[in-house]
C-alpha cells in the first residue's frame, strides 16, 4: 500500500509539478489564487477526486459531488478501508460506516451496515428521506432495501485472505498506522460556494464486531459549517471521536484559525491527551469557504487528493511527529 501510494504520490507531483498545492499554500499566505471551487479527499483517491470535479464542472452540487466521488472509491475492490473490499471485522464480516453533509448542515449517517456497496448513497436518503440522522446495523440494512439497493456480498477473496492471515495470530490490536487504511472524506465547494461533505469506511480492520468508528458520527468523521468551512479525519476513529476531531477543527476556523493552524491544533489535543499516539495515526483535512486548504497528521505519510482549475494532484501532509 505504501509503495503504491509512493508511486502515485511521485508521478503525480513529478508530472504537475506542485502549482496547485503550491496555490493552497500561496493562499494561505494571503496571495491571490483561484481557489474555488475545489474538491479534496483523504489519502491519494484521484480518480475519486476526478469524478467529484466532472459533477462540479458540469454545475453539479458540491452534495452530488461529495456523494459521486465516494462512490469511486466504495465500488473499488483494491480500495480495502472502504466499501467494497473493504477488510472484514474478526468475525470475517465487511460492516461499513458513513456520512454525508450538506451546507445547511443537513446530515445523514448509516453505522454497521452490511452487504450493501454504497453505504454513502444510504446515508444521503437517511437525510433526505427520514426525519432521522443515524441508522444503524440491521435498520440501515431494512432501510436501504426497502429503498432500492441491493443485498451483495462485500468480502472479496484479497480481504477473506488477509482475515485467513491475521486469524492465525488473531491479535486484537486496534492500530491504524499508514500501512492498514486508506478511509475517504471528501469536502468539496461547488461553483455556488456551496460546501459538503462525505464519509465512507470499512473501519479498523478485524475490529470487534459492532465496533463504529469516528467516519459516521457528525462532528467526528466529518462536519461541515458553511458559514466557516468543513473538515474531514481519517485514522484511529475512537482517538478522532475522544476529542470531538471535524467539529473541532471547523470551530477552531471560526474563531480565526487559518485550516492548516486548526488542524495542527487538533492534532495537537490528541497528542497532549491520548496515551500511545506514538502508535497511531490521525490525520485532519480541512478547508475554508475560501477555499484555503489545512491538512495535518500525527505521523508521516497522510496525503491528500486536491482538485482545482488546472488539475488534480496529490500533496503531502504536514505531520507533528
Ligand atoms: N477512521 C476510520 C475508523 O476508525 C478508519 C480510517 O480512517 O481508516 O473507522
Amino acid at each position: 500500500m505504501t509503495n503504491r501510494r509512493k508511486f502515485i504520490t511521485q508521478a503525480v507531483l513529478g508530472g504537475l509539478g506542485l502549482s496547485i498545492g503550491q496555490a493552497a499554500k500561496g493562499a494561505t499566505n494571503g496571495q491571490s489564487v483561484t481557489a474555488l471551487p475545489t474538491v479534496i479527499s483523504t489519502w491519494n483517491n484521484l480518480p475519486a477526486n476526478k469524478k467529484a470535479w466532472k459533477v462540479i464542472k458540469k454545475g453539479g452540487s458540491a452534495l452530488d459531488a461529495v456523494e459521486q466521488g465516494v462512490r469511486v472509491a466504495e465500488a473499488d475492490p483494491d480500495d480495502m478501508s472502504v466499501g467494497y473490499g473493504g477488510r472484514p471485522d474478526r468475525d470475517g464480516k465487511v460492516t461499513l460506516d458513513a456520512c454525508i453533509m450538506d451546507q445547511e448542515g443537513n446530515c445523514g449517517s448509516v453505522c454497521f451496515l452490511q452487504d450493501i456497496k454504497h453505504p454513502i448513497s444510504v446515508a444521503r436518503l437517511v437525510m433526505e428521506k427520514t426525519p432521522h440522522v443515524m441508522l444503524a446495523g440491521e435498520g440501515a440494512l431494512q432501510f436501504a432495501l426497502e429503498n432500492g439497493f441491493h443485498r451483495e456480498n462485500l468480502l472479496t477473496d484479497k480481504a477473506a485472505k488477509s482475515w485467513e492471515e491475521w486469524k492465525q495470530e488473531s491479535h486484537y490490536q486496534p492500530v491504524i498506522n499508514i500501512e492498514n487504511h486508506d478511509t475517504i472524506g471528501m469536502l468539496a465547494i461547488d461553483k455556488d460556494g456551496k460546501l459538503s461533505g462525505a464519509c465512507t469506511t470499512s473501519g479498523a480492520a478485524f475490529k470487534l464486531h459492532g465496533r463504529v468508528g469516528d467516519s459516521p458520527i457528525v462532528g467526528a468523521g466529518l462536519f461541515v459549517d458553511n458559514e466557516v468551512g468543513a473538515a474531514v479525519a481519517t485514522g484511529l476513529g475512537e482517538a478522532v471521536v475522544k476529542t470531538a476531531g471535524s467539529f473541532l477543527v471547523v470551530e477552531l476556523m471560526r474563531q480565526g484559525r487559518s485550516p492548516q493552524a486548526a488542524c495542527e491544533e487538533a492534532i495537537r489535543r490528541i497528542t497532549s491527551k491520548q496515551k500511545g499516539y506514538q502508535d497511531f495515526q490521525v490525520a485532519f483535512l480541512a478547508v475554508n469557504r475560501e477555499g484555503i486548504i489545512g491538512a495535518h497528521a500525527i505521523h508521516k505519510g497522510f496525503m491528500y487528493a486536491l482538485s482545482r482549475e488546472g488539475g488534480h494532484e496529490v500533496v503531502q501532509a504536514s505531520s507533528s511527529l
